[in-house]
């Protein structure tokens, strides 16, 4: 039987076919609601085709996605379908788990509410209850994984009400991705989860860290939103709150222009002024521009000082674990970070590093104290097996 995994952005839908453990189909529609929104997809062991079409919202790629299955041979009837999971980036403070779809998901307000720019995840799935109303539907929270952290991690120290009220804490975010190379962290130290402390980074264009204490999440770098944290592509990530105001007043901006700044023109691009695509940093570092070092340094210097904290919260690592494009991809950014924690004694090997580009493999020295693997990430993966545990834990 098959697993659809379905991830709709704010103008686009991912999707992955999945026949038991293998992926079999995937595909990406971009720019969704223009005249030339593009859909390219890729049938395993076939060449990627790629057309261009109007399409004006969600329901109608879905309604595509489903045609084209069909025309490929590998969904013939909606009955072959076992399950859709969806990804949905936030579950609000109801959530501690992936959760069949039900009144209680398609109704989550609080969630729609901290989340605009996210409730386009919820009308995927409702879209996607309208094209294939049969079959369950699973919905895999991105802030669920982080649900087990104690009160006095998610606690922001503003007046109690705002928590009681408004639901104001951190949530954290990629809780998919840190789940999924937690415990692939564990079966490569041949260890299980629940006895192993990791720190997990996910670095991409956004980017998060999680402290794992024996297979449960105790703290996370993003917050409310997926703002806070570590320095990211665009996103400013931590930084006084003051200054919020201050700009508000010096430069005559509105809230959604300061919010503006702080999640599109922040972060990568706002230091380097380069771009938010690292490796165009990275090249412009090699030729001696002087921001686009700063901007390297900045970004390393904020990711350790989190391996710090959550070295000393979670009293004794056994792993760094780097994944999603930079974790995976960059060995110049791994070395930068890990150059820094010789005192906790990260020891890297620098030719496995370098050797290291978008695989999975341990990359440290003998001797490291503290293992560094490199584990890229499969969330769409994890959510097909999310989907498929929900599913049968809900049949029992
Ligand atoms: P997203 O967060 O959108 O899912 P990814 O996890 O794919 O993104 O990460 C994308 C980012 O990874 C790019 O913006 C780029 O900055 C970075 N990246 C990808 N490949 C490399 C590389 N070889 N070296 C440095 N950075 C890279």
């Amino acid at each position: 039987m098959l697993i659809l995994v379905i991830n709709c952005g704010s103008s686009s839908l991912k999707y992955t076919l999945f026949k038991h453990e293998q992926e079999i189909a995937s595909g990406l529609v971009e720019r969704i609601g223009t005249e030339t929104a593009v859909y390219t997809r890729q049938v395993r062991g076939k060449k990627q085709s790629a057309l261009t079409m109007s399409v004006p919202n969600h329901e109608r790629a879905i309604r595509l996605m489903m045609e084209y299955l069909g025309r490929d041979n590998l969904v013939r009837r909606p009955e072959d379908i076992e399950a859709v999971g969806h990804r949905v980036a936030h579950g609000g403070p109801n959530f501690t788990d992936s959760a069949l779809v039900d009144e209680r998901v398609r109704n989550n307000q609080i969630a729609r509410d901290l989340a605009p720019l996210h409730q386009v995840n919820y009308d995927g799935i409702e879209a996607a209850l309208k094209l294939l109303p049969q079959q369950p539907q699973v919905a895999v929270f991105d802030t669920a994984f982080h649900q087990t952290m104690p009160a006095k991690a998610y606690t922001y120290a503003l007046p109690y009400r705002f928590f009681t009220e408004l639901k104001i804490r951190k949530y954290g975010f990629h809780g998919t991705s840190h789940k999924y190379v937690s415990l692939r962290a564990a079966q490569l130290l041949k260890k299980t989860a629940r006895r192993i402390n990791v720190i997990t980074l996910h670095l991409g264009n956004g980017s998060s860290l999680a402290a794992i204490q024996k297979g449960k999440c105790i703290d996370t770098s993003m917050g409310l939103t997926p703002l806070a944290g570590v320095v990211m592509g665009t996103r400013s990530g931590d930084i006084d709150p003051a200054i919020v105001t201050y700009l508000m007043e010096k430069e005559g901006l509105s809230a959604a222009e300061v919010e503006n700044l702080l999640n599109k023109k922040s972060g990568i691009l706002g230091v380097s002024g380069i771009s938010n695509d690292l490796r165009e940093v990275i090249k412009q570092a090699g030729k001696g521009n002087a921001r686009a070092k700063l901007c390297l340094q900045v970004l390393a210097y904020s990711i350790q000082k989190y391996i710090g904290a959550y070295h000393a919260i979670l009293g004794g690592v056994d792993a760094l674990v780097f994944t999603a494009g930079i974790g995976e991809k960059s060995p110049m950014v791994r070395k930068l970070i890990c150059d820094g924690l010789q005192g906790l004694g990260v020891k890297l090997d620098v030719g496995k590093n370098r050797k290291t580009i978008a695989q999975e493999k341990a990359i440290h020295a003998a001797g490291s104290k503290i293992k560094i693997l490199v584990i890229p990430t499969r969330e769409e993966y994890m959510i097909a097996q999310e989907t498929r545990r929900i599913i049968h834990k809900a049949k029992k």
